[in-house]
């Protein structure tokens, strides 16, 4: 089954009176019939082991999955000494976190290039994943999907094919598949529903095991010769990409990921729409 859901609170929720995550489920559930919401650790992971449990148990009666998003601060491509253990507290702590709530699927940034060469980066990555790999067996933590999340800046890391290799490094492992930020990487490549049926193959034939616990986030973005430049909503008509393309495409693959809107400033209301566009095709 697939399940569509906004990230964050969208402002509407704090508008209509709600202060707490805990009340999320049920709104999401009974205002917008969604079944999904990521929870933003992305200033830190802060929430109590208490109202983490509490999210757990409304998700749980409203039928909503929560996946969460980890912190920014986390640049595994920063050379300097102490980022792969700093890297490593924040996912550890944010799936402590999410496993409260119930949730499994952790999306994760992993860093820019900044001064090095791109290989010498990707290398430096890879080495520290392989770290992060004994830390999560150390910590017993088995089941959870760490997907690291396709970046819309050239100068983030990584690309969809960097990002499929590191998912292979091991079975936790998985990609947050950003459309909107391949869509800025392939400067407006994302049309229609082959050039979507050519990504979700790439990933297929590359994860063959995985490409259907695949997490994705849509949201249509602004871009430039750079890359990413804003979230849009799905008002715009100029940039993309076209979710319709992508719901066929998933369906002709009878692919049920779940699928995290990023619209600026409304999420869950794009999620809704997003949800009633997929049930119509
Ligand atoms: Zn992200």
């Amino acid at each position: 089954m697939v399940r569509i859901g906004p990230s964050g609170i969208d402002p509407l929720f704090i508008e209509e009176g709600h202060v707490n995550y805990i009340e999320m489920p049920k709104w999401l559930h009974e205002k917008f019939g969604l079944n999904l919401g990521e929870y933003p650790f992305t200033h830190g992971v802060m929430v109590s082991d208490e109202i983490a449990t509490k999210i757990g148990e409304e998700s749980k009666k409203y039928n909503i999955e929560i996946t969460a998003h980890a912190p920014f601060y986390i640049n595994y491509g920063n050379p300097e000494a102490g980022f792969d253990y700093k890297g490593n507290a924040y996912i550890i702590s944010s799936l402590k976190k999410l496993a409260l709530m119930g949730g499994k699927k952790l999306c994760i940034h992993l860093g820019s290039q900044g001064k090095l060469e791109r290989i010498d980066v990707l290398k430096l990555i890879k080495d520290r994943l392989k770290k992060l790999i004994k830390v999560l067996d150390e910590n017993k933590i088995n089941d959870v999907i760490l997907c690291f999340e396709v970046m819309g800046k050239y100068s983030q890391i990584g690309n969809l094919e960097e990002i499929v290799e590191f998912a292979k490094l091991d079975k936790r492992f998985n990609l947050t598949l950003d459309v909107g930020h391949l869509n800025c990487l392939m400067q407006g490549g994302l049309k229609t529903q082959e050039d979507f049926l050519k990504v979700f193959k790439y990933i297929k034939e590359n994860l063959p095991d995985k490409y259907n616990d695949m997490h994705i986030h849509y949201s249509k973005i602004m871009f430039n010769a750079k890359g990413e430049m804003k979230h849009l909503t799905l008002e715009d008509s100029e940039y993309g990409p076209d979710f319709e393309g992508m719901a066929k495409a998933l369906k002709k693959l009878n692919m049920a990921p779940t699928i995290v809107c990023e619209s600026k400033n409304k999420m869950a209301q794009d999620a809704y729409e997003l949800k009633n566009i997929w049930n119509k095709l």
